[in-house]
């Protein structure tokens, strides 16, 4: 029977590894990590992640050939593949700082296999890592053991939060990188093997070990320049009369261009498109491209641009203040079917409404308000975005409540933001919100889901990102 074992029991380990197990039941799958609490969640009924139909694809293999462990060095000994899915954030010190990838926990990660490894082993680079990771890995693991051969493959996960099985099940590809030699071939050979279980071949490509790595930072820099170039396009709209939506649509019917990720919003989050731009941008300044990495650095420019065009234009709708009063933040996940919060806009755009002295009340179902209250106490680094510059003091963070539904958050308010596109904040009763808010009521929608006019009928002042304002 084949072993793997997947290091990281995170947002990308959990589910890649519980449909590794559901679809390749001669394969035995462990799941290891460093966080006990985590381990925990995974063999109990609260998952320690929100996604959809994971729970069912966990039930069904959890204690037959997926296993979850703390006992890390034991199931990556007894491994013949071995996963490496630890987190990879942004430097927050030292050389690069702010931009290069911290990989300190796959460093550590890789002394363990070479300690405890007597056999040989192939190595995934799941994590998402600067091309040229699996040369230095490579070093790592071939000057600390002795008489064991390590293929190091690069194997970058391309799922979505929110969609992660429904990704994991039919992904669009499967991409393997490796050496191109025997061993290397027969590593990426024995990958494929696993992944063929239920992908299409002509779904599955191999590639060179440094386009691989690089393939996975190119992609999440696309994904997210689309949403930039959508954002840029919604600020002229505003100032022109014309409708995002129109443009978009128009735009979006080109075959050469497509309609996907073409949604104007308060702006991008999640743990990954703004860390791996900012590595791409570092290994660009690195390898002596500056031109290139300032071009890609717009794209984070635009975000965070656009971010404090929302928070701008909150407080000067409501009388270039909102000192005290209420405002109801619908949603802060970063997406809609996550409760992941990382990096998403939400933090900025409450964190510019308490600067300007307002009253924040939050709802969003997946998120808890440890998380919420962790997230805007945390100051992050900053290179050179002007909203993560502001800290946060616990005075502020006083002026922040969770509440349980929408209608709760809303009772009282000066104004709405939704910030997340949760599906229930289509279907809400909106005269019902309106009756119990402070007039004039104002909603500020950063993801576009509430019709604007209906809005406007029921008696609110509205802002749609990239629409025709309120006349
Ligand atoms: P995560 O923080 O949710 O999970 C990482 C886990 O690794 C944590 O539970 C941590 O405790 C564990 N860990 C760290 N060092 C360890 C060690 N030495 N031994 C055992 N466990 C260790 O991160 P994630 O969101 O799952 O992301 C993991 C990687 O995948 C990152 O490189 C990320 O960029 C990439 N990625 C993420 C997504 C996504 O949507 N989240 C998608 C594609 C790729």
């Amino acid at each position: 029977m084949v072993k793997i074992c997947c290091i990281g029991a995170g947002y990308v380990g959990g589910p890649t590894m519980a449909v590794i197990a559901l679809k390749c039941p001669s394969i035995e799958v462990a799941v290891v990590d460093i966080s006990v609490t985590r381990i925990a969640a995974w063999n109990s009924d609260q998952l320690p992640i929100y996604e959809p139909g994971l729970e069912d694809v966990v039930k069904q293999c959890r204690g037959r050939n997926l296993f979850f462990s703390t006992d890390v060095e034991k199931h990556v000994s007894e491994a013949d593949i071995i996963f490496v899915s630890v987190n990879t954030p942004t430097k927050t010190r030292g050389l690069g700082a702010g931009k290069a990838a911290d990989l300190t926990y796959w460093e550590s990660a890789a002394r363990m296999i070479a300690d405890v490894s007597k056999s040989d082993k192939i190595v995934v680079e799941k994590s998402t890592v600067p091309v040229k990771t699996a040369e230095a890995i490579e070093k790592i693991l071939t000057h600390n053991s002795k008489g064991i051969n390590y293929q190091i493959l690069s194997n970058p996960e391309f799922l979505a939060e929110g969609t992660a099985i429904e990704d994991l099940f039919n992904p669009d590809r499967v991409l393997i990188g490796g050496r191109e030699t025997p061993e290397g071939r027969n590593a990426v050979q024995a990958l494929k093997e696993v992944y063929a279980n239920w992908v299409p071949e002509d779904r599955i490509i191999t590639a060179n070990l440094w386009s691989a790595e690089l393939s996975k930072l190119a992609a999440n820099a696309f994904l997210a320049q689309r949403i930039s170039s959508v954002n840029a396009i919604s600020a002229l709209c505003e100032a022109t009369g014309a409708n995002v939506a129109e443009v978009a649509f128009a735009v979006g019917k080109d075959t050469r261009i497509g309609p996907k990720f073409l949604n104007a919003s308060v702006g991008f989050g999640g743990s990954c498109f703004q860390k791996d731009i900012l590595n791409l941008v570092y290994i660009c300044e690195c390898n002596g491209l500056p031109e290139v990495a300032n071009y890609w650095k717009q794209v984070i420019k635009i975000n965070d641009y656009q971010k404090s065009r929302f928070v701008n234009r909150v407080v000067s709708s409501m009388f270039n203040t909102v000192a005290g009063k209420k405002i109801a933040v619908l949603g802060f996940a970063f997406k809609k079917d996550t409760g992941d919060t990382r990096e998403t806009p939400a933090i900025d755009v409450c964190k510019g409404l308490l600067g300007d002295k307002a009253k924040i009340s939050i709802y969003d179902p997946q998120v808890t308000e440890d998380q919420i209250q962790r997230d805007l106490a945390m100051n992050k680094f900053d290179w050179d975005h002007p909203l993560h510059l502001q800290p946060m003091s616990p005075t502020a963070v006083k002026e922040v409540s969770v509440t349980w539904d929408a209608y709760d958050a809303t009772k009282g308010a000066h104004g709405i933001c939704i910030l997340t596109e949760w599906d229930e904040f289509r279907k809400l009763d909106y005269a019902k919100i309106y009756e119990n808010m402070q007039k004039p009521a104002f909603v500020f929608d950063g993801r576009n889901v509430v019709d604007p006019e209906k809005l406007r009928e029921i008696g609110f002042i509205v802002y749609s990102i990239g629409k025709p304002l309120d006349p």
